[in-house]
């Protein structure tokens, strides 16, 4: 298993709709400072199974560093899915659950900034932690537009209603219920987004409402580049099974066309030959060293480390948009080096 996984205490369970539950831990003070997040990130749960040992399953922290002292994560039941519907029907407060560190790159880069936040059935989960951040922590104005099915599916109703009252010129939340006005439309969200342009854009939502509020912010003249996206599912890999690194590095890229990387991690400095068709997490992993990652895929960010010298290429990306490629940052699940010499730091 890998280090960077713990176990921790459920604080509590607690029903937000019929069909969906936050659950909250306690962290043990010495895991304070590995459990610190910024909004907009994930925890990794390893949920039990009979069948395969364990899943791994992705959910957003919907509780804010800013101004909560607790950690929780909001779980809405997947119809016929193992790993939700498993944790709605099980936890209980006082049980131990394994988690991974919180990760991901779905957070704003300052809590001054004025957000317009999509978010439609469970994809409020980062949005509300976004939104209690910067309302709470910094001086930017939030625009929520929020799609369900009907009322009852609405998670944090109450929390937005009550915020709305806290902060009625700073947070304006907009409702779209399927059942009064059908799926959301193109036009319909431009209307709703038409006054906040300018603002900073986070998306998260299943694939339909992706794609129709993308359509709409394109009309506005947004483009998808500026549009930072959270897409739900579930892991094929599981970090939990693997078997920890090997203590002492495995003579990976010998004989093979290399290029010579530095790389800073965790406060150690590692000088290491990195093969030319090696993903650079795995040359990592294959050295004994215990770089983050959870999903593999480029999809959760978890990897993500910054090219201080010299040129890469990756193989897919779907995670970082473009000021964050510009400004250097790479997966490293799908980072492959172009030049000879390199420096990588996990500095994020
Ligand atoms: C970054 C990120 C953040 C997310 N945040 C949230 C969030 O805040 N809230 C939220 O609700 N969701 C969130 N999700 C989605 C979440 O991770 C899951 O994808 C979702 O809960 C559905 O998982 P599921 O296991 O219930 O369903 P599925 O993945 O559909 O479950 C079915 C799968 O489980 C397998 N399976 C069935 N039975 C068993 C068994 N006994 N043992 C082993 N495998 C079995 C099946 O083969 C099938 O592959 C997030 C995802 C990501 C990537």
């Amino acid at each position: 298993m890998t280090p960077r996984a713990h176990e921790v205490k459920v604080r509590d369970v607690v029903a937000e709709t019929g069909d969906a539950v936050t659950v909250s831990f306690d962290i043990p003070e010495d895991l304070a400072p590995r459990f610190r997040y910024q909004p907009g990130q994930f925890l990794t749960v390893r949920v039990p199974s009979d069948r395969t040992g364990s899943v791994a399953r992705c959910y957003s922290l919907s509780s804010s560093p800013h101004c909560e002292d607790r950690l929780a994560v909001t779980v809405k039941r997947t119809a016929g899915g193992y790993g939700s519907n498993w944790i709605c029907d099980n936890l209980e407060s006082g049980d131990l659950i394994g988690v991974l560190e919180p990760a991901g790159v779905f957070t704003p880069r300052s809590l001054d900034e004025d957000l317009l936040l999509f978010a439609a059935g469970s994809g409020v989960t980062p949005i509300m932690s976004i939104a209690k951040s910067v309302l709470a922590a910094g001086t930017g104005d939030v625009v929520v537009v929020y799609a369900n099915r009907d009322a009852d599916a609405v998670i944090f109703g109450n929390e937005f209603d009550r915020l709305t009252q806290r902060f009625p010129q700073r947070l304006t939340v907009r409702h779209w219920l399927e059942n009064e006005r059908g799926l959301p439309t193109v036009a319909g969200l431009v209307e709703l987004a038409r006054d906040h342009r300018d603002h900073d854009v986070f998306l998260c939502g299943p694939t339909g409402f992706t794609a129709v509020t993308l359509a709409a912010l394109g009309q506005l003249g947004i483009p998808e580049q500026r549009v930072h996206r959270e897409q739900y599912r579930s892991l094929t890999d599981n970090p939990f099974e693997h078997t920890a690194p090997a203590a002492t590095p495995t003579p990976t890229g010998a004989g093979k066309d290399t290029a010579t990387v530095r790389v800073e991690i965790d406060g150690e400095t590692h000088m290491l030959n990195w093969p030319r068709d090696t993903k650079l997490l795995d040359m990592l992993l294959d050295h004994g060293i215990d770089a983050p990652y959870v999903c593999r895929e480029s999809a959760c960010g978890t990897c993500v480390c910054s090219v201080k010298s010299g040129r890469t290429r990756m193989l897919m990306n779907e995670s970082l948009i473009d000021d964050e490629l510009a400004a250097g940052l790479t997966l490293a699940c799908q980072t492959l080096p172009e030049s000879d010499q390199l420096h990588i730091a996990f500095d994020q």
